[in-house]
């Protein structure tokens, strides 16, 4: 049964609730919550209503309301990830790798050994004619294989959105010379952000570097590359890390960072040899950043990613060849036991790392626009992190007041480890 469903089902047995239209859309999303996460939903409300109303007296909507946020929290508080559930969206392996390849870049050495890899290579004039056309399967499509070839003709570099972490650094900006990513977890905004589920790949690196250089001559920047893919997961293909590299170590005004889930430790051998005689001390303009996440949403969103163990193994390499490194626990994802899957987190990352090796870590809780989550929600209908009631302010969903109180709990945490001051926190400024 839908959430729609089960809303008329509780009109006709509750009829004394008076609920505005937007108050039925709030009961709706926790009662898709509670089906995601295997709950009896209808259940689940004939009993809460069992235990807060005895009288037959009509329910106005002040006090409906209220009843909501009780009905809210008593679901958020008794369930939450843990219990796998089966993805929604066909299919696509085994099936004939496609490179959509835009014409006028088809000779191009970077889209030649990229057209390479494909069965079948289609050619077309915009990438945007295959990436935006409507109908879409984004989950299945991470999953195909197929991926477009283009050059990027928008701005290059861009400033970066308020959801993220600046790290203190003043000018934040972006770059984005992949869409996508081969990973696939089960909270990536880029569900909501992209129709289409292909990686794209823009050759035009140099066109970049030549922006940013530009760029650098007025003000120092920090720069994100590595946000809505996982360059250093598509590096034995892609070898744009190395480019990076190679570019960013001799621009003293420039501070990149990379971030990363991936278990790709060997590059970092190749990576430690392209080090110029002039180039910036140690790499320390070169930021690798590793997302962790404990066992128990590791499990359940990121089905298929190196675990824990492969991803320090990596951050260790990055960190013996001269790479400044940095801890990303963020998002943080509600579950009933988050307390104590944070701290045996930490606790275990911090027995393999000292926490002096890494350069600063940072804490956030998932956090969206109104906008990219109802694109989640179409897009990855059977996940509890999607399907997640929150609070909306102001344009922005997260956890409400639990936000602050998972924040400030990592930090006390993290304190046992490091100095407050390298414990960036995203409080939602
Ligand atoms: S690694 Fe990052 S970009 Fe890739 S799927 Fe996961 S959240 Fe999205």
């Amino acid at each position: 049964m839908s959430a729609e469903e089960i809303i008329q089902k509780i009109k006709y047995r509750f009829n004394t609730l008076q609920m505005s239209y937007s108050m039925e859309g709030e009961l709706a999303q926790i009662l898709r919550y509670l089906l995601v996460n295997g709950v009896d939903a209808e259940a689940f409300f004939a009993e809460f209503m069992a235990e807060e109303r005895s009288s037959e007296e009509p329910i106005r909507k002040n006090e409906a309301k209220v009843l909501l946020g009780r009905f809210r929290e008593r679901a958020v508080r008794l369930t939450g990830i843990g219990t796998p559930v089966s993805r929604t969206g066909s299919e696509e392996h085994g099936k004939t790798v496609i490179a959509w390849v835009e014409e006028d870049i088809k000779d191009d050495p970077i889209a030649k050994a990229l057209i390479a890899r494909a069965d079948k290579v289609e050619y077309i004039k915009h990438y945007k004619d295959v990436f935006n056309a409507k109908g879409h399967d984004f989950k299945a499509e991470k999953r195909g294989g197929s991926f477009i070839v283009a050059k990027n003709r928008d701005t290059l570099i861009y400033p970066g959105a308020p959801f993220c972490q600046s790290f203190g650094n003043e000018h934040f900006y972006y770059a984005s010379c992949v869409k996508n990513c081969l990973f696939d977890c089960d909270y990536c905004f880029l569900q909501g952000l992209y129709p289409c589920g292909y990686p794209v790949y823009f050759v035009n690196l140099k066109e970049y570097f030549d922006e940013l250089d530009e760029l650098l001559k007025k003000i120092p920047v920090y720069l994100c590359i590595s946000y809505d893919t996982d360059l250093l997961a598509m590096e034995p293909m892609l070898h744009y890390v190395e480019k990076w590299v190679s570019y960013a170590q001799s621009r003293a005004q420039l501070k990149i960072e990379i971030r990363t889930k991936s278990g790709n430790y060997s590059v970092f051998d190749s990576f430690s040899k392209l080090r110029k005689d002039d180039s910036t001390e140690n790499y320390n303009n070169i930021v690798f950043a590793w997302t962790i996440s404990p066992k128990e949403v590791s499990n359940f969103a990121e089905i298929g990613l190196p675990e824990v163990g492969k991803r320090l193994r990596a951050l260790k390499a990055a960190k013996a060849a001269g790479f400044p490194v940095r801890l990303c626990f963020d998002p943080m994802i509600y579950h009933p036991e988050w307390k104590k899957s944070y701290s045996d987190l930490f606790e275990r990352v911090f027995g393999e790392i000292a926490a002096s090796e890494v350069e600063d870590v940072s804490v956030g809780v998932f956090r969206i626009s109104n906008k990219l989550l109802k694109r989640m929600r179409d897009t990855n209908k059977s996940s509890p992190i999607t399907q997640f009631p929150y609070i909306t302010e102001n344009g922005a969903c997260h956890y409400g007041e639990l936000s602050s109180e998972m924040v400030g709990y990592a930090i006390e945490e993290l304190k046992k480890y490091m100095p407050v001051e390298k414990i960036y926190a995203w409080q939602g400024n």
